[in-house]
């Protein structure tokens, strides 16, 4: 059984995420001490044993430890099988940190699946769903792999209550990727989801961003007023060009003025527009696992640059490593650029 400590690095989540999904594809058992040690509240939350849970139903996995609240786990892996698949979170829970889990184990199925997946759409420390729909899964496209992302209900924190549904297709044959410019600029926007409260928070945020970036341009400023269980409000810019799309998010909350939350997301989407690399460091660290697998089970894998290489991907990197024979480079170009290729 393949030892793992939670512990390693930054510690979090992705360590776990990341150790499930590659035992999975894999077939190799393994045990993960220290979950989550660097986090102020270590082991399995809720969210994080729903996903071990369902990763387990994706592969009639046998577990030990698969419970909230537990600092160490045991994952014994069968075969991988396709399906229609329907999780809930029960509270707030990230669908999308969920989805990280089992998207990796349904490329690997012997047929497609449909995955509906209950609880938090826009969770804070997650990928909101805009960012997988907009930003990771063309990229997961330009390697071969077909997903449709379909939000029915949003779900923000406290209330949760989301739905999103995808569609999942095997990889039949992964594609390197090479994303070293961003291409030409095709759309840039303020988008605002306002939910259960009024509209005119969502024109305020846009209008702080269209002023802050110049933006006169048509579809500048995209206000929506959107389904949810309870009062929610993410202001988010997105940034497309030819070869790349990121997106930033900041998030509303009671006292918090729109004005705030603008200018917060204004400042990360700032951060990358002085810079020239084209992958943002959330979209750096998701790249990793699919490009890995990619190269191992085909001709996947390529190069990207990036603006900063965070602890969290160098540990992602070196859980990669435990279960994938697969050579992963950095080099710095530039203090706040680096080069990363897997061959
Ligand atoms: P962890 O903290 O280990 O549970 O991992 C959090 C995951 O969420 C990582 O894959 C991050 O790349 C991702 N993530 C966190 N915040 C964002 C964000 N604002 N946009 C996109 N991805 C994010």
């Amino acid at each position: 059984m393949l030892e793992i400590d939670g512990s390693q690095g930054e510690g979090g989540g992705q360590i776990l995420r990341t150790s499930i999904a590659l035992s999975a594809i894999t077939q190799t058992p393994v045990r993960i001490t220290n979950i989550r040690a660097g986090r102020k509240k270590s082991g399995l939350k809720r969210q994080h044993a729903t996903a071990v849970q369902a990763a387990a139903s994706l592969c009639d996995a046998e577990t030990v430890g698969a419970s909230p609240g537990s600092d160490r786990l045991e994952f014994v892996p069968g075969q991988i099988k396709s399906g229609d698949f329907r999780f809930a979170m029960g509270t707030a829970g990230s669908t999308s940190l969920v989805f990280q889990t089992l998207l990796p184990i349904l490329l690997n199925a012997d047929g497609p699946s449909t995955l509906v997946l209950e609880g938090g759409t826009h969770n804070p420390f997650a990928p909101p769903f805009d960012f997988l729909k907009q930003v990771y899964l063309r990229q997961l496209e330009r390697m071969g792999a077909s997903v449709v992302a379909t939000i029915e209900r949003h779900g923000f924190y406290p209330a949760g209550g989301g739905r999103v549904e995808f569609q999942i297709s095997p990889c039949e044959g992964w594609k390197p990727v090479e994303i070293l410019e961003r291409g030409k600029v095709l759309q840039q926007r303020a988008v605002a989801l306002v939910s259960n409260l009024p509209t005119s928070i969502g024109d305020r945020e846009c209008e702080v961003a269209r002023r802050k970036f110049g933006w006169k341009h048509e579809g500048s400023a995209d206000v929506r007023e959107v389904e949810s269980n309870g009062p929610g409000n993410v202001a988010m810019i997105e940034l497309e060009y030819q070869n790349v799309t990121e997106l930033f998010i900041a998030f509303g909350a009671k006292g918090r003025a729109s004005e705030q939350v603008a200018r917060d997301v204004c400042r990360q989407a700032n951060r990358y527009l002085k810079n020239t690399a084209p992958v943002g460091e959330y979209l750096a660290d998701q790249l990793l696992l699919p490009m890995a697998l990619g190269k191992v089970q085909g001709s996947g894998g390529g190069s990207f640059r990036t603006m900063k290489l965070t602890d969290h991907s160098t540990t992602h990197i070196n859980i990669i490593r435990e279960f994938l024979n697969v050579a992963i480079d950095v080099k710095e170009i530039a203090s706040d650029q680096f080069d990363l290729s897997i061959t």
